[in-house]
Parts: C-alpha cells; sequence; structure tokens
C-alpha cells in the first residue's frame, strides 16, 4: 500500500507525503517548515514519525525547509550523488546518503530517473511497495521516449504541468527567464506534459496527479483540461479510465490511496 499526499507543489515550494504500511518519507521539503509540520499535524503526524525525506535537486522550492527541519530532528536525507555535499551543508543534524543507483527505505523500493533540468542534478522517484506503484517527476524540460518508459508501469504518477507557453510567452517574466523555462533543461509545459499522457495511454497509470504549476503562467483550469483531452485523444475518459488531479500551492493537499 501507497497513500500519497502532495502537500504543496508549485513554483513557490513543494512537498509531497508518502506513506506505507511502514514507513513516512517526504518528498522534498521545499515550503515553510512550520505549513510542513502543520500539513502533516492534521494528518495525525509529528516531525518525528518521518523516517526519511528524499530530495529531488538542490532548488529552493525543493530544500527550503530543510535547514530549520534538521536543526529540530535527525531524520535520515536522501539526495542525488552529484549534490550530496551540497544538501549535506544544509542538513545539520541529519545523515545525508548519495543516491546513485535503486535503494530501499523500510517496505518501499526507490528508484531514480534523470531529470534535464538547470540544477548540478535532479531525480524524479518511483516508489514500489507491493502492487503500490507511484513515480514523481517535476523540473524537467525534455519529453521523450526515456521519461515514459520510467512511468509506464505506474498506478500513479504525479508529473510536472509547470506553465501555459501562451501564459509564459505573454506574461510578464523577464526574457532570459521565459528563455530558462522554455528551455530543454526547464520545466514541462501544460502541452509536453499532454504530450507525456498521450505516451501513458495504454499503460497501467490509472491516476495523474499534475503539480508544480506556476502561479503567473498557468492555471487550474488550462492544465487540468490539457490533461484531459490528452487522455480523451487516446480513448480515455477521465472520472471512468483514468483520473487526474491537480496539487496546489497552499491548500494542503489530498490523499491518494493505491491499494
Ligand atoms: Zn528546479
Ligand atoms: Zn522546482
Amino acid at each position: 500500500m501507497l497513500k500519497i499526499s502532495p502537500l504543496f507543489s508549485g513554483s513557490k515550494g513543494n512537498c509531497t507525503l508518502i506513506r506505507s504500511d511502514r514507513v513516512n518519507l517526504l518528498l522534498d521539503i521545499g515550503f515553510t517548515y512550520r505549513s510542513v509540520v502543520e500539513a502533516l499535524a492534521e494528518r495525525g503526524l509529528e516531525p518525528s514519525d518521518i523516517d526519511a525525506i528524499v530530495i529531488t535537486h538542490e532548488h529552493a522550492d525543493h530544500i527550503a525547509a530543510l535547514p530549520m527541519w534538521t536543526r529540530r530532528t535527525d531524520t535520515p536525507v536522501y539526495a542525488p550523488q552529484g549534490i550530496v555535499d551540497l544538501i549535506a551543508q544544509r542538513a545539520y543534524s541529519s545523515e545525508v546518503t548519495g543516491i546513485a543507483d535503486d535503494f530501499r527505505i523500510g517496505d518501499v523500493t526507490v528508484s531514480r530517473y534523470e531529470c534535464c533540468h538547470d540544477s548540478v542534478c535532479c531525480f524524479g522517484y518511483k516508489f514500489i511497495c507491493g502492487d503500490s506503484r507511484f513515480a514523481c517527476v517535476t523540473d524537467t524540460g525534455r519529453v521523450d521516449g526515456a521519461l515514459a518508459d520510467f512511468l509506464r508501469d505506474c498506478n500513479a504518477v504525479m508529473l510536472e504541468s509547470n506553465h501555459d507557453e501562451a501564459m509564459l510567452i505573454n506574461g510578464e517574466y523577464a526574457y532570459p527567464l521565459k528563455r530558462r523555462i522554455l528551455s530543454p533543461r526547464g520545466h514541462l509545459s501544460n502541452a509536453q506534459t499532454a504530450e507525456v499522457l498521450r505516451r501513458l495511454a495504454h499503460s497501467s497509470v490509472r491516476t495523474v496527479i499534475l503539480a508544480h504549476l506556476s502561479e503567473k503562467n498557468n492555471m487550474e483550469e488550462l492544465a487540468f483540461k490539457a490533461a484531459v483531452e490528452a487522455c480523451a485523444d487516446c480513448g480515455l475518459v477521465e472520472g471512468r479510465d483514468i483520473v487526474i488531479y491537480v496539487a496546489n500551492q497552499y491548500e494542503n493537499g489530498f490523499d491518494v490511496c493505491l491499494d
């Protein structure tokens, strides 16, 4: 069993709670410490109940609360091998383990996908516990066969749907930032995420969580509509064949249970 709770998701901060029968994991801890603690408390958890924190990459929207958290707890931290020293500098009393290959935390096996992003190193992850398989890939700018292959055998995926291209291009961001976001080392647009979903149409994926939406360059309705239409192109009806959620920046999320 895996239970997925995207606590906070968006350009301002990211943190997802992943629970199995035996362990509670945080995937990234990039929001305020207090918000994360409150979101956990609503689910009956305290910081000491968290068995490990798994980090995707070193950008602030993924690690902002790590220093405060590790000042108060000694939760083990896992991070891509390429940034292990960087993360260790931010993790006061916690041991940081470098990830180079598949690893195991309690009853959960974790495998990695190498994202294409303008960080030192960025991984997406797949969490496997019994028949439950959940992958989260955000902060990547390229759609290719390797991404679809990584996601294909999952029951549920959390995928970045960062921006609507027209909103970004016509929006207020400075040109270099627009170019960065649109580049293959930036973030996935709604259209790119739709392309991933078309590639996954006849896979085992039945639940999709759209994540890491930009507050300035996207709207929940646009991201959802693009994903629903991509599924419809392949004969899948949202709510019947596949369920699509949109993770939120502030609302402290929802729970998706995979049996
Ligand atoms: Zn990033
Ligand atoms: Zn990010």
